[in-house]
């Protein structure tokens, strides 16, 4: 009940307004119920109220005033001012909901700007006095809000969906590079990744001043050890005498398998005589190791290793530099095999 039909049902004339509100009842054949009597107060207090004028529009059109007309405009007129106290706790949690999408939705970049300017009326709105405008307000920003959360749900689907695929994208590149950098029988550097650490290595030499060493290494009478034993038993040797150089490499060194039974190490900011004690570690070890078949336990013998070695002229080109070190490999293969020689007689020395 409004105020204003409150005060005036407690004035001194309130007894005559409430037979008044009676009379009314009896004379549009309305039933006298307690929701139908307040209404009516309301009706005989209040003429210019929007309550009256809807009822004497009813009136005139000759629309009966039923039950159901009566809980309809009581749900409209009546409970204004309780209904404004829930509205208003009811925007108060809808600010906080709508504050709290908002961040999602910045978080996540998408257009919050329009949004949240309407957030800003619909709080200011929500302070005013219209019964009927707050509701439609609070039912359009409920509406809104929920239209706000599902986008940004979506949104953020979409989001984890695409990171998850970027991840799986990424690792699957990382592992197709080091594939295409890595030797399928012995793991180590291909010839590919061989070719560009060496030219890396290179490029940081002229950059630095550093030396850089080369070496290549190659298993004696291969061929032969094939023949005799058989390609997969070659592939096992092959596999082995990798392992061993391979242990020389490390974060600056690289372990390559240049091609066939043929093997490098780049030796980076290493001179030749550094990288020879490194060589001959990996040749004497592969020497003195007496090979044994798998499958059947049978000694296969020894294999030896011949490599050359050279260390980097200032401004040499790789390609260059690969030949001279495959020319003191050649000179370790009329020596007699199983030895390391150099191209520069300085490391030669050693
Ligand atoms: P040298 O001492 O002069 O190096 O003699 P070699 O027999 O090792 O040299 P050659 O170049 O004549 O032969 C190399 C052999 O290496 C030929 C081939 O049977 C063997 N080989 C090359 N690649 C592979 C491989 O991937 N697996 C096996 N099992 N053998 C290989
Ligand atoms: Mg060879
Ligand atoms: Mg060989």
């Amino acid at each position: 009940m409004s105020a204003e039909v409150e005060t005036s049902l407690r004035a001194p004339k309130a007894y005559d307004l409430a037979r008044q509100a009676i009379a009314a009842m009896e004379a549009h054949k309305v039933w006298p119920t307690a929701l139908n009597f307040e209404l009516w107060c309301h009706y005989v207090t209040a003429k210019d109220s929007e309550l009256a004028v809807e009822i004497d529009q009813m009136l005139e059109a000759g629309e009966p005033f039923t039950d159901a007309v009566g809980e309809t405009l009581a749900a409209r007129f009546l409970p204004k001012q309780k209904l404004s106290g829930e509205l208003l706790d009811a925007g108060e949690a809808l600010s906080k909901e709508l504050d709290s999408v908002s961040r999602a939705i910045e978080i996540a970049r998408e257009s919050s700007e329009a949004y949240g300017q309407e957030l800003a009326n619909a709080k200011e709105s929500l302070a005013g006095e219209d019964t009927g405008q707050i509701k439609a307000m609070v039912e359009s920003l409920t509406q809104a809000t929920q239209r706000v959360r599902e986008e940004n749900e979506t949104l953020e689907g979409q989001l984890a969906d695409t990171t998850a695929e970027m991840g799986r994208l990424r690792e699957n590149l990382e592992q197709a590079r080091r594939e295409a950098m890595t030797d399928g029988l012995t793991s180590l550097a291909n010839r590919k990744a061989f070719d560009e650490a060496l030219q890396r290595a290179c490029a940081h030499a002229d950059a630095t001043g550093e030396t850089l060493s080369l070496a290549v290494l190659d298993i004696d009478h291969f061929k032969a050890f094939n023949d005799t034993w058989g390609h997969q038993t070659g592939d096992q040797v092959l596999r082995y005498v990798a392992s061993v150089i391979g242990r020389a490499g490390n974060s600056l060194r690289t372990a390559a398998r240049y091609g066939g039974e043929e093997f490098a190490l780049v030796f980076p900011g290493e001179s030749a005589r550094e990288a020879l004690v490194i060589l001959e570690d990996i040749r004497v070890e592969v020497a003195s190791r007496v090979l044994k078949r798998r499958s059947t336990n049978e000694d296969l013998g020894a294999v030896t290793l011949s490599a050359g070695l050279a260390e980097r002229q200032a401004g040499e080109a790789p390609a260059a530099l690969v030949e001279r070190a495959d020319t003191a490999l050649y000179a370790s293969k009329r020596g007699g095999r199983n030895r390391t020689s150099a191209a520069d007689p300085i490391a030669a020395a050693a």
